[in-house]
This record gives C-alpha cells, structure tokens and sequence, in this order.
C-alpha cells in the first residue's frame, strides 16, 4: 500500500511519536511530555478531539475513579507546550525505517511509538444501515438521533454498553437478546443479575440537572468552546471510544410515551436479518411485543410493518426500527499491519509483554488495541475499559523512558489486582480481583449476602484465601476486601461470619 493521496512530504524526525487521542494516547503522550520536557512529542490522531482524564481520584490503592472529557487538541498543546498534535489517521506504518505516513501524505520518523488507536464495535453483520454500534461521539449522537423516531428497538449484547442502555431507553420498547443465560454476563452472575432486574421496571430517579462531563458534537457542528476552527470530524474515521457516563447529556427517549420496556430473550443469538421487502416477501411472521417477561412466544402477530426484522435462533422474529449490536469490540489493527508482521493476541489485539513492547523493536502499544501476554498476577486480567486504558497508556510511557534512558522499570502495581468501579440501574458496582471466578473451575467457592433493592455482595474464595468479589450498592467494603485479597490472608476461620451483616468487617481487619 502506498499513500497514494496526498504527495509524501520529507520525513519529519520526532524521539517519541504516539498515535491515538484517547485516554491511553493521550496519557502516554502526558507523561512522556513531563519525563521529556525538552524533547517534542508527536501525538497522531484521526480524530478532531483528544480525551483527557480530569478529577482523578486514587479511590483505594488499586480503585481509581476520574471523569473523561472531550478536548480540543490545542488545550492538550497548551497544557503540554512540548505536545504538538497533528489531526490525522495513521495510513501506514513502516516498521523497518521507524516512519508512520498520515492520511495526509506527511511522513513523521520516530525512536520510540506508541499505538493508542483504541478498538471498533463488533457488529452482527456489516453495511445493513438499519445495523448501528455505538463507539464514539458521531455515533452515540446517530444512535439518540434515530431513538427519538423509534417505538421499538432491537439490542444485542450482554456488556457493559448493553446494560447501561437498557436501562437509560425510555419511551420505546426494547427486545434484549443475550446469548447467556442471565443479563450483564461479562460483569455480573446469576445471582447479582436476579438483583438487578427489578430496576428494569421501576420507575427511574429525575437524572442530575448538569451533565458532569463536558460533551461535544464533532458531526459537523462546533462544539461550545474550546474546539479548533474548523475541526469537524471526518467521515469514516474512528473516533475515541466513549466511556463512563456516556449516556449523560444524551437524551435517551423513544417515540413512545412510555418509561422502561424490556422484553429479554435469553440463550439465543441473532441468526438473520430481514429487510422489510424482503421480509413480506417471504410472508414470514413476527411476534407482538410480549406482554408479560414469562410469555414463551405464544405471544400474537405482529401486523405492524416494521423497517428491520430479526430472526433469533430461538426462532422468534421480532420487527424493529433499528438493532443496536452492543457484541463487543476488535482492536484497530489494521492501519498498522500492512508489511508489518505484528504478533497477534487470539482476540486480534497487538500482543505486548510486560514493558508494553510489541513483537516488533521500538514499538509499544496500550489500551484497547494490545492484548497483554505476559503471565498476569492471579487477580488482574485484561478488560477494555477506561481505566485500564489511562493504566495502560501510563506505564508504556514508563516503559519508553526508561528504555531510552537505560534505566530499569518495575511491573506498574495497577496490574498487582483487577479492580473496576462503575455504575450500572443506578447502583454503584465495585469488581475486585476473579469476581467471576474466571479461570477457577470448579475449585471455588462463592459467599453470598444480599439485601433486596439495597446491596449485593459476593466474595470468591479459594482454599480459605479471597480471590474476587463483587460489591453492588454502597457497601463501603472495597478497600477491605482490596486488602484481602491482595494480602491472601487465610480466611478459613471465619467461614461464614466473613458476610455477616452484624460484624463490622471493616473494623474488623482494619
Ligand atoms: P480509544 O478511546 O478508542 O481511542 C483511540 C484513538 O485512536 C482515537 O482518538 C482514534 O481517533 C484514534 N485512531 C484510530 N485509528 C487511528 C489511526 N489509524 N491513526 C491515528 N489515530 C487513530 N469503559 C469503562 O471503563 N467504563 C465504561 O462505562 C465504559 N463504557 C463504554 C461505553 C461505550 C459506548 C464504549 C464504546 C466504550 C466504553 N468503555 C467503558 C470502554 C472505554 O471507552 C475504552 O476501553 C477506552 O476508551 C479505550 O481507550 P483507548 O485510548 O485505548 O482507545
């Protein structure tokens, strides 16, 4: 491949080059900036805004919490004087000559890079436009654009964008299909989701008067403040992901005047989709919206036309206006594989070893486009999300300067225990270590303590010892079961007591 539309101008020379504006790109070019205040640093991005973290809070030793917001690129130059960031997608990366070639036909050469170009949703089928994923600001505002004309939804998936959106739909009916048995698989298990499903059909508290994050359009319009003259985003480039809070500031209503609307279909994919032309072709039969969650698809017929249909492999059909695939991500690769033979991770992410190094010399990698592959600790593991995005994108600049400077770097301690906090119906969700047993087999066990609609608790032990939990509600127990499983104190003893809601755990092993 060549870039063959714009003409090469002469190769500009930068030590470090980071490409991708978000939350890794953008804290990997910050601290590079700090540990090199003399050096440039180039930071390559397609698109018109940077993320940056703001009101960073360290939680607990491994909890952190912070808020992202949207910026324009010359607010990151400013803070940084030794940033300079060019608005650009990454056409082709040549590996031998430590070179990247833009969109834009400009060469840049580099000692050190860094890939930040984040991941792509993964759709359930390509170019259907009735077919929509939902990763950037472009196409969260296409998906509230296209919610407010629409009285039915389809969504499939059971992640975390799945969860949040069935939860925020009002104002029109939504068919859920998850593959698994119970809702929010990747976070929850059966039992934190039975505690959750009420909220699907209560009322929901008045949202907050003021969004906490500041948003901006990029389709076309220029955001409030901030944003360079005519940045726009351009067609077809992938913006950064979106993150925590996403749906603030969003208006998330249907056509219909009614509140929250679920129908879940569960153990069941999407096994085809039907135009409408084609679906009345066929003289195929689509279900009304069941009445009831217990209906077993005895439910009427639908004589309503609709402009898509899915078929699930339970062999219901159901007519919506558009289908949401919430399925999950792929890391962005392509841009850099042409000519470049970059070890892959079976999920398709670059693969990095325990300095963020890919396969190939003077290149690392961080966030959602790399696949770690050095032996974790027995409580971290990999997941796409914010926080291990800003990690990530942290200790590569690190790992990059020290490199240069010939000086040892120690495994970051962020990678020491998994720990996640989020909110998911409004509750606050705080995931330590195996909170789902991942990898355990069958040799665990589960301590359970729930109170209806107040608070969910579960530990996974392991011969006596805390390897995970999952705390829903404010529990206020994060940082003593943080302890816990980080210290693998033995716990036999208190068998268990160890949930007893009489015994104040905290005081106790304070
Ligand atoms: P991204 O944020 O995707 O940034 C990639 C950057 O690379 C972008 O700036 C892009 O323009 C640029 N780029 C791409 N290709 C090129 C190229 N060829 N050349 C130059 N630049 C390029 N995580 C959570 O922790 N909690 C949540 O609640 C949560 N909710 C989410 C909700 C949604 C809808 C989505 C989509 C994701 C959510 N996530 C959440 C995941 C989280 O957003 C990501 O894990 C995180 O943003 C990854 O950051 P990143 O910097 O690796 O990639």
């Amino acid at each position: 491949m060549a870039a063959d539309s714009a003409p090469l101008l002469a190769a500009v020379h930068s030590r470090f080059i980071v490409v991708g504006g978000g939350i890794a790109g953008v804290t990997c070019a910050e601290l590079l900036a700090a540990e090199f205040p003399s050096d440039y640093i180039l930071l390559v991005t397609a698109s018109p805004v940077i993320k940056a973290v703001v009101n960073f809070r360290q939680v607990s030793r491994t909890l952190e919490e912070f808020d992202v917001e949207e910026q324009a690129s010359s607010v990151l130059e400013k803070r940084y004087p030794n940033i300079k960031v060019i608005q650009s997608g990454v056409k082709w990366l040549k590996s031998g000559e430590h070179k990247i070639i833009t969109e834009a036909g400009e060469e840049h050469a580099y000692e050190k890079l860094c890939l930040c170009a984040g991941a792509k949703p993964k759709l359930i089928t390509e170019g259907n436009p009735f077919v929509l994923g939902i990763r950037d600001t472009d196409s969260a505002a296409e998906f509230q654009k296209r919610l407010g004309k629409a009285k039915r939804i389809t969504i499939v998936g059971n992640g975390g964008i799945a969860l949040e959106l069935v939860y925020e739909i009002e104002g029109c009916e939504v068919i859920w299909a998850i593959k698994d048995k119970a809702i929010g698989n990747t976070f929850f298990d059966a039992g934190a989701a039975e505690f959750l499903i009420p909220k699907l059909s209560a009322e929901k508290p008045e949202p907050p008067l003021a969004c906490k994050r500041t948003k901006y359009t990029t389709s076309g319009g220029t955001p409030e403040s901030e944003m360079e003259e005519g940045a726009a985003a351009s067609p077809g480039k992938i913006g950064s992901a979106l993150g925590p809070d996403w749906h603030e500031g969003l208006h998330l209503k249907g056509a219909k005047k009614l509140s929250h609307k679920v129908h879940i279909e569960n153990l069941c994919e999407i096994k085809k989709t039907y135009l409408q032309e084609e679906f009345q072709q066929l003289q195929k039969r689509s279900l009304a919206f069941p009445k009831a969650q217990q209906d077993k698809g005895d439910a009427e017929t639908d004589e309503e036309p609709w402009p898509v249909y899915v078929e699930l492999t339970n062999g219901k059909i159901y007519g919506c206006d558009f289908i949401v695939s919430a399925t999950g991500v792929v890391p962005n690769v392509q841009p850099f594989l042409d000519g470049n033979n970059f070890a892959l991770g079976e999920d398709g992410g670059l693969k990095v070893d325990k300095c963020m190094n890919t396969s190939l010399p003077d290149i690392y990698a961080a966030g959602d486009i790399c696949t770690t592959s050095w032996e974790p600790s027995p409580v971290w593991q990999q997941m796409r999300l914010w926080t291990q995005a800003r990690q990530m994108g942290w200790y590569a600049a690190k790992c990059m300067a020290a490199d240069t400077l010939g000086e040892p770097v120690d495994m970051d301690f962020s990678f020491e225990l998994f720990a996640h906090v989020t909110k998911f119906f409004n509750y606050k969700v705080v995931l330590l270590g195996k909170y789902n047993a991942q990898g355990l087999g069958s040799d665990h066990e589960l301590m359970l303590r729930c109170t209806k609609g107040l608070e969910y608790i579960k530990v996974v032990m392991q011969n006596g010892r805390m390897l995970g939990a999952v705390l829903i509600g404010e529990t206020d127990l994060e940082e003593t079961f943080e302890n816990l499983i980080l210290n693998q104190m033995d716990l036999s003893r208190y068998g268990e007591h160890l949930l007893d809601p009489n015994i104040d755990i905290e005081d106790y092993f304070d």
